[in-house]
């Protein structure tokens, strides 16, 4: 298996949403060219035969071309949609009074229905409903054993099977659903590398997700999608729970004031540098390219921010799954991320992750102890021979500009590592071993980069692959 991925590429990642747009062979293969990381497959769009299609092509494009592409399968969770309209779009004025009625089909205009039986029960006077990711806010004034009477605030279009938040409604149903917990056991018999969790509100919530995906043995990192006003309130304890976590902007926008995202982004990323947790960034990041080969001035912008936050990774959405320009929006995003990365090298290299007490003291002593040597003899890269991916991680989140290689036998943390910033994935096709390692890095280096003969380079050993030695620092001289 080789990888194409040059040193110098960009260090964020990028995962790019598969649908409709994308989900050929062909098509993965130039996304994961033009520089796509991970692949996100979101169970609210699509069925299992699509979905398994869209997985075996993502396999055979990363064999193709030797990149890790690390697969997402996104879970809906207990997303709440609209029934049936009587029109579509069907179109609310302000002032005027609809009602939420029991059943899936609404019967007259100003009826409207969900896919959540105990909306009525749960909702209360005096709260709001936001339908179709905010293009139009209801309040509820009055309330029967059948009805939600409301009164349109803000009006608008909507159409059937759009969503609907309850901003102010601490809801009862579980995170989990049936359907969640079977496509959680699918993905694990899968073997994909990360699952996330749409509408988190609580720590149990992931830690019962990555008990079930334990319980069918996989080892998928458990992505929490922060997207509720309880989530951003159990925050400390969801990202110490969380393998990754994604800012999910589109619904968090609706469950929060929309103004508030900004801070609410970076508050999040924070907490993940703090706890070495790899974050993504997500939802119109490159929205006018679903018709434009051109982003906006302000998605660029918005781009650059996030890496400047702190962001591992940011996520297409209709971009790829669905837009005009698939190949162009993941090509795009990957320049502004390069560009940003450049211009902005010094800045982030200084935003290293302060050390809590993780359980990771050795790796973490190594890691920083590794750095300062790198620095001091002018590295031309640093290479970590691993089993696992625990320690690409800790390095990652140390936002250090030296090229970084990662080398493992296992195919599962060679995948994993397509998430963690600035980390090259290399996969050794024997098991790593002392004789061999010093061998196979002077080859890959001279197949795959352009270093010179001389140049000094730092090898990290993780645990045992050095016979009884936990961890070690080399350096060594490419031959
Ligand atoms: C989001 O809400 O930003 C998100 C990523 O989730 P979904 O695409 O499932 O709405």
């Amino acid at each position: 298996m080789k990888t194409e991925k040059p040193l110098q590429d960009a260090r964020t990642k990028t995962v790019a949403t598969v649908g409709p747009a994308c989900a050929t062979k062909a098509t993965l293969v130039e996304l994961l060219k033009a520089g796509a990381d991970v692949f996100r497959i979101n169970m609210a769009h699509g069925g299992r035969k699509a979905h398994e299609t869209a997985i075996s092509n993502i396999r055979a494009a990363a064999e193709e071309t030797g990149f890790p592409a690390g697969i997402l399968i996104d879970l809906a969770g207990p997303k709440i949609r609209l029934g049936q309209l009587t029109q579509d779009p069907l179109k609310i004025r302000n002032g005027q009074q609809v009602r939420f009625v029991r059943g899936v089909e609404s019967k007259t205009d100003d009826q409207l229905t969900c896919n959540y039986e105990s909306l009525i029960d749960e909702v209360t006077v005096g709260e709001d409903i936001v339908l179709a990711d905010g293009q139009a806010r209801l309040e509820v004034t009055d309330k029967t054993p059948d009805t939600l009477v409301c009164n349109v605030v803000d009006g608008g279009k909507i159409r059937s099977r759009q969503g609907v938040n309850l901003p102010g409604t601490n809801l009862s149903v579980p995170a989990l659903g049936e359907v969640d917990v079977d496509n959680a056991i699918w993905a694990a018999g899968q073997g994909v590398e990360f699952v996330s969790l749409s509408f988190v509100r609580n720590a149990k919530e992931v830690d019962q997700l990555k008990q079930l995906l334990a319980d069918n043995n996989s080892s998928a990192l458990v992505i929490a999608k922060i997207e509720k006003a309880e989530a951003l309130d159990q925050l400390d304890s969801i990202v110490q729970t969380a393998g990754g976590v994604m800012v999910a902007r589109g619904d968090l926008g609706v469950e929060i004031p929309i103004e508030q995202t900004p801070a609410a982004q970076k508050r999040i990323i924070k907490k993940c540098l703090q706890y070495r947790k790899p974050v993504i960034v997500a939802t119109q990041m490159l929205e006018s390219m679903h018709t434009s080969k051109q982003p906006t001035r302000a998605e660029v912008t918005d781009v650059a921010n996030a890496i400047l936050d702190g962001a591992d990774a940011c996520m297409l959405s209709g971009e790829t799954a669905i837009g005009e320009y698939p190949v162009e929006a993941v090509s795009m995003m990957n320049k502004i991320m390069g560009e940003t990365e450049k211009a902005f090298a010094s800045r982030n290299s200084r935003m290293t992750a302060h050390s809590e007490a993780t359980g990771w003291e050795i790796s973490d002593a190594v890691i920083f102890g590794s750095a300062q040597i790198a620095r001091r003899v002018e590295a031309c890269m640093v290479v970590i021979a691993s089993t696992g991916s625990k320690t690409a991680l800790l390095k990652s989140k140390q936002r250090d500009y030296v090229p970084t290689v990662c080398i493992t036998d296992d195919i599962s943390s060679f995948r994993a590592m397509s998430l963690f910033w600035g980390v090259i994935p290399v996969m050794c096709p024997t098991p790593i071993e002392e004789t061999r390692l010093r061998t196979f890095v002077n080859n890959w280096a001279k197949d795959f980069t352009e270093l010179k003969s001389g140049a000094p380079f730092i090898i990290i050993t993780d645990t045992e692959v050095l016979p009884g030695i936990h961890d070690s620092v080399l350096v060594a001289k490419i031959d």
